[in-house]
């Protein structure tokens, strides 16, 4: 068995016999754009990313309403948030605080757990 022989090997969007290398998987870049924004629009159609992406958004509008008019940063109790319909299950990160607290981000928000269930929302400063 020579290599010529090898098992023949098509381009995963078009289907056309591909020549070259091995390991090579589209015909030309067209094609392999094309997969790459097939996967992209399948990832986004995936239920869950849908589901979370969805509720990360909707948290953000409810820290930008919560913020609304106030340049720096607004204390406003768990009820409060919840009532405008923010999930603390949805987050986009996490550090400390200097105090050692913990600190909340949703995208360009800082939430910042206080005393008696009350928390601190503030725009993230550029660091
Ligand atoms: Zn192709």
């Amino acid at each position: 068995m020579n290599m010529l022989s090898a098992e023949q090997k098509n381009c995963l969007v078009c289907g056309h016999p591909l020549r070259g290398r091995v390991d090579k998987k589209f015909c030309d870049d067209q094609c392999r754009n094309r997969y790459n924004n097939g996967c992209r629009n399948r990832e986004r159609q995936n239920p869950l990313v849908r589901q979370v992406n969805n509720a990360l958004l909707q948290n953000r509008r409810v820290l930008e309403t919560v913020l609304a008019g106030k340049t720096e940063s607004v204390r406003i109790s768990r009820e409060k948030m919840m009532e405008y319909g923010f999930r603390f299950r949805y987050i986009t990160g996490m550090s400390r605080h200097r105090n050692g607290q913990p600190l909340f981000y949703c995208y360009e928000f800082g939430i910042r757990p206080l005393e008696n269930d009350l928390f601190l929302v503030t725009r993230k400063k550029e660091e």
